[in-house]
């Protein structure tokens, strides 16, 4: 009798956990969702990798959803594996508070159809109970996608393109790279450019000599995090410049590409993060910083941390957060040339350095970040014999 008394406060308990737990699921379920998508667009992918912490989190709470609204059978013991490791067991209760019970009647019937989707990321081996995980899935799929306001990267470039009747430039389809210089008269330079960006650095080609050492001279800043619809960025607060050919460009923002949009030898690297600096005079310096799979780039979790869930959401991160230098390797010897911004308008006048040495950056980052943006990476332009100078 006592233990019957107290079972429904069990699974309200559980229900509430549930209802706190959704932020940290919402991200990957929310685009994640293929199903929003075309059905051939590379929006697709994603859902197809495997587990992340926060899918294995949902796939948790799924399994204790599903327990509570399954009800009807009494004491079923299921359990909860976190991250491959932490095992829970949970007796749950002969019937579930009608709280609980009548959650998934909230949710848009629409996102039922969508339900089996996540299958391959859940734990149901683990799962003494399994009823009904249509009803509950779909709830939190719905539930996440109310919380971000949107349901796939694919839904927000449609929203973008059409939201102020202006024409939106993209990484595929009809706005794609391809078309970008027709799109507006200001984005000639893309089509008819002859220094643009990026390049493929052939390394046989390039101007190999004693150059400059890169002073980096960063310090710990403040910063804010934007998902301006084709990348995540961060605009700094702070006192970061670099100096070289006699000029100290002052570090405004950097931002991120999968997959890097420089070739080395026609390789791409997983993914590049751009230093975008800027002169008195205003002209600009970027430095590229290529990321290749390995360990966790601290520095990119800080960022990853407070990143937007919406296009032009901005989050501001706490002072003195961001220190660059974590982001820069051991050796910085570069690849230096004139180029572009590799984005629409592509203006030219742009001195490049790209570090040779990459840094690492987690297979698990990279996902979270492909979730986002599967692919924003203009591709490599004709070099029209360019200079460029690989720095020993
Ligand atoms: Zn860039």
């Amino acid at each position: 009798m006592n233990s019957n008394r107290l079972n429904p406060l069990l699974a309200t308990s559980l229900a509430l956990f549930l209802t706190a737990g959704l932020p940290l699921a919402s991200m990957a379920a929310d685009h994640a969702a293929p199903a929003e998508a075309p059905a051939a667009d590379a929006h697709a992918a994603p859902a197809k990798k495997p587990a992340s912490s926060a899918s294995a989190a949902k796939a948790m709470g799924d399994q204790v959803r599903e327990a509570v609204e399954a009800g009807g059978t009494a004491n079923k013991r299921i359990t909860l594996v976190v991250n491959g490791k932490e095992k829970k067991f949970i007796t749950m209760p002969a019937k579930p508070p009608a709280a609980a019970a009548e959650a998934p009647a909230a949710a848009p019937a629409k996102a039922g159809e969508h339900a089996t989707e996540h299958a391959p990321t859940a734990a149901p081996k683990h799962a003494a109970v399994a009823v009904n995980p249509k009803a509950s899935r779909a709830y939190i799929r719905a539930k996440a996608a109310a919380m971000t306001g949107h349901e796939s990267p694919a839904a927000v470039d449609a929203a973008a393109a059409h939201h102020d009747g202006e024409v939106h430039w993209a990484y595929e389809g009809a706005n794609g790279p391809q078309a970008w210089g027709q799109l507006k008269p200001e984005f000639n330079a893309c089509a008819i450019g002859k220094r643009q960006s990026p390049i493929n650095i052939e390394e046989s080609a390039t101007l190999q000599g004693p150059a400059e050492p890169l002073q980096f001279n960063y310090m710990p800043s403040s910063g804010s995090v934007v998902n301006n619809g084709h990348t995540i960025q961060v605009d700094l607060y702070g006192d970061n410049a670099i100096t070289v050919r006699g000029s100290t460009y002052k570090l405004l923002q950097f931002h991120f590409h999968t997959p890097s949009e420089e070739q080395i030898n026609y390789r791409n690297f997983a993914m590049v993060a751009h230093l975008v600096h800027k002169n008195p005079e205003g002209q600009l310096a970027v430095v590229a910083v290529l990321l290749d799979p390995g360990t966790t780039n601290a520095l990119i979790n800080k960022v990853w941390t407070y990143m937007p869930l919406d296009t032009n959401d901005r989050v501001r991160m706490p002072v003195g957060i961001i220190d660059m230098n974590d982001l820069l390797p051991k050796d910085q010897r570069y690849y230096q040339f004139m180029g572009s911004l590799t984005t629409p308008p592509c203006t030219e006048g742009v001195l490049w350095m790209v570090l040779k040495q990459p840094t690492t950056v987690s297979k698990e980052q990279i996902k979270l970040f492909s979730q986002l943006f599967p692919r924003n990476a203009r591709p490599v332009q004709p070099v029209n014999g360019r200079a460029v100078r690989d720095a020993q």
